[in-house]
């Protein structure tokens, strides 16, 4: 879907925010989600691309794994409400429409940063000619991280494995020219490139699709970290080709803390059982699971990269989130997402007196709910006083403000309350 900005329209009014509200068909979802509070009202809460909300179902669906537990006890891998055996697989349908992919292509486990080093100890594999990987940079610690220890751990010098790819002085976001062509100047030097699917800290939405296909045009694997992507921007990892992907559940799939993590296995690799992977019994068909027989032969899907028994209380959080996924619909979250971020933008354009930069991509097409905020002055002082009244948002150093407004449960009223504070910070001349 591609969408254009419909700015002319938007008006900075309480009524309007309002009016708008009464004509979303998605607002029911706020309800169903616990707020923090701050002097007894719900705090303006736009922190969900670090950590979503509480969904109300949460307590009901784990009290019901406690029950399972306590009443049948083991018996509860078959014969529990959601028999434990099966319990990541209820994610796969949801997700595969969240992320664009098939039901077996998806595998909810362990976390984000695990998945990333089991899925480069399959698709990251150096020879002699072919050993770089493209990052961009600035990319997450956990991920600079990752690959630099992947890449000692091949034996290889990190800064002449790792090529990172920089916007152009003066300029705080990548232009997808640029990266291609780095791709082709690589070329068959890259064995895999791993790119943020949107930055953290810029709020940029790569185009995955070009990236891949430029990858594959010299022979390279394309992986995305999808943690700010997945619940935000609707995907076809499939269609795309795009070899692997990982993500989190904690921020816009409102998992909860630590929640399990996914991951992304394209069909074509999937269906090799004999494609290299560090296995466990998780991976295997249940049927046999239980034969304990010697000789590993994983499923001929993503579940295959699966190693260790279900974590169930770690899963349960987000099986009550991705039923609101179900109901709402990721296209339907998408287009609200879009009028919401852009009237967060028309309202700060509004403002005069600060001297405030959005660094986010103008075009909503190349970003998802986040609009990345840089005060040339007082960037710091300016967090704190909006923590003062009442609003959730993050302080990224080395000097933005992230403001995301989470499309399930923030409402345009949000918006407008948050320019009124902004407004008026501005004006005391902060
Ligand atoms: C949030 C985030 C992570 C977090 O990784 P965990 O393993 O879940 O702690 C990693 N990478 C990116 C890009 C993130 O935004």
């Amino acid at each position: 879907m591609i969408f254009k900005r419909d700015m002319q329209s938007f008006e900075a009014s309480i009524a309007y925010a309002r009016q708008q509200d009464e004509q979303d068909e998605l607002r029911g979802f706020r309800n169903e989600f616990f707020f923090p509070q701050y002097n007894g009202k719900d705090a303006i809460y736009f922190c969900g691309n670090s950590l979503g909300l509480q969904p109300k179902g949460v307590q009901a669906a784990i009290e019901q794994e406690l029950a399972d537990w306590r009443q049948v006890a083991v018996e509860g891998y078959w014969k529990a409400k959601n028999p434990w055996l099966f319990y990541h697989q209820q994610f796969s349908k949801t997700l595969g429409n969240i992320v664009g992919a098939k039901e077996t292509e998806v595998s909810v486990m362990n976390t984000l940063t695990v998945n990333l080093h089991l899925m480069m100890t399959s698709f990251y594999r150096p020879t002699e000619t072919r050993y770089k990987i493209l990052v961009e940079k600035g990319a997450f610690p956990s991920d600079q991280y990752a690959v630099e220890t992947q890449a000692r751990h091949h034996g290889l010098n990190p800064d002449s494995t790792i090529v990172e790819i920089s916007p152009r002085t003066g300029e705080s976001i990548l232009r997808t020219e640029d990266i291609l062509q780095i791709i082709n100047e690589q070329n068959t030097s890259i064995a895999l490139i791993l790119l943020g699917g949107i930055h953290y800290y810029t709020g940029q939405l790569m185009d995955m699709q070009s990236i891949t296909t430029a990858a594959h045009k010299v022979g390279a694997i394309a992986g995305f970290d999808l943690a700010h992507v997945v619940g935000n921007v609707p995907l076809k990892l499939h269609e795309w080709e795009v070899d692997f992907a990982v993500w989190c559940s904690y921020k816009y799939l409102n998992g909860g803390p630590g929640a399990v993590g996914g991951a992304f296995v394209h069909e074509k690799h999937a269906s090799d059982k004999n494609y290299p992977r560090f296995g466990g019994w998780w991976g295997t068909e249940e049927s046999t699971r239980f034969r304990m027989e010697k000789g590993f032969i994983p499923k001929a899907e993503a579940s295959g990269w699966q190693q260790s028994t279900a974590q169930v209380f770690n899963m349960v959080a987000l099986k009550a989130s991705l039923e609101l996924f179900n109901a709402a619909g990721i296209n339907r979250l998408r287009e609200k997402s879009i009028r919401l971020t852009n009237y967060l933008e028309f309202l700060l354009e509004q403002i005069k007196g600060i001297d405030l930069e959005i660094i986010t991509p103008k075009n909503c097409n190349e970003r998802g709910a986040q609009l990345s905020l840089l005060f040339k002055e007082k960037g710091k002082e300016i967090h704190q006083r909006m923590t003062e009244a009442g609003i959730v948002v993050d302080w990224r150093e080395p000097g933005v403000i992230r403001v995301s407004p989470a499309p399930m449960y923030n409402s345009y009223e949000d918006v407008f309350h948050f320019y009124e504070i902004v407004e008026k910070i501005a004006s005391k001349r902060f």
